[in-house]
């Protein structure tokens, strides 16, 4: 806990969670993995779902009132975003979700606001800096325990973290055994990624900015899978990203159109900042 003297952070800074569109029983329907919701209310956190529907052009004005920005799992990712040919292994993509998802992590990074990315979310992060993808983990890399047809809890493979490493300080540990459900993995990683944790095959598991730059960390397993257990080191991701969130709408109290609303200014936010 931050001692009361700390100016300015909300007590639960609101956190975007990006959603998906899927048809179920004949209508479209817009929502998240409540896993992945649970995990940010664990930590602390507001979750809203930001919903792919909004499209690129509405990823900044989606943004703003957000402190940190949680980019999830889910379809393959058009190889024509990192100008490949599609594998006829390529699974389901949605290239209105990967259009939403760039504008939005772009618009995160250009407001400074810390993303904390999971499995597809690792991968777009790869592709939006420069990286390139494994299409089809499978068939690609055989032999690798990666697309488990286990519980979604279930922990199936070991991950090395680099100690010292973000993710490691998040996680607590410089080794975890993970869930994972993952098609698709980092082939060439992007220039400004660092790759901070590995399956014993040496498939990607982690990534992080290398200097400078706004807080950025991302797992390819699924630690959302584990809210329900608070002895979870998978939960420290989350808390992570949450108290990033805080650092970050402190610093951007200024600049932050929400930082002017009565339900904020009630809480003596501006006293507080004003002691900085
Ligand atoms: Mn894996």
């Amino acid at each position: 806990m931050s001692p009361a003297i700390e100016p300015t952070p909300p007590a639960t800074p609101r956190i975007g969670v990006t959603g998906v569109v899927r048809r179920v029983d004949g209508a479209d329907r817009s929502g998240v993995n409540a896993a992945y919701l649970r995990a940010v209310l664990s930590a602390g956190g507001l979750p809203f779902v930001l919903s792919p529907l909004l499209g690129p052009e509405l990823a900044p004005a989606a943004l703003g009132g957000l402190h940190g920005l949680l980019l999830t799992g889910g379809e393959d990712l058009d190889p024509a975003w990192y100008g490949a040919t599609p594998s006829p292994r390529l699974g389901p993509v949605d290239r209105a979700r990967d259009a939403f998802e760039l504008a939005i992590f772009a618009e995160a990074r250009r407001r400074g606001l810390p993303v904390l990315a999971i499995c597809r979310g690792l991968q777009l992060v790869n592709v939006a800096l420069g990286g390139t993808l494994w299409q089809d983990l499978p068939s690609e890399r055989p032999g690798r325990p990666h697309d488990a047809a286990a519980p979604r809890t279930a922990r199936v493979h070991r991950v090395r973290i680099r100690p010292g490493s973000r993710a490691a300080r998040a996680l607590g540990a410089a080794e975890l055994v993970t869930n994972s459900f993952h098609h698709q993995a980092v082939r060439d990683l992007a220039p400004p990624l660092e790759a901070t944790a590995f399956a014993e095959d040496g498939v990607i598991e982690a990534v992080e900015e290398r200097d400078g730059g706004p807080w950025l960390l991302a797992v390819q397993w699924h630690p959302e899978e584990f809210h329900a257990d608070p002895a979870a080191p998978d939960g420290g991701l989350f808390a992570a990203l949450v108290e990033e969130a805080r650092r970050a709408a402190a610093l951007n109290a200024p600049r932050d159109p929400a930082a002017s609303d009565p339900d904020r200014s009630s809480r003596g936010t501006t006293r507080g900042r004003s002691r900085r």
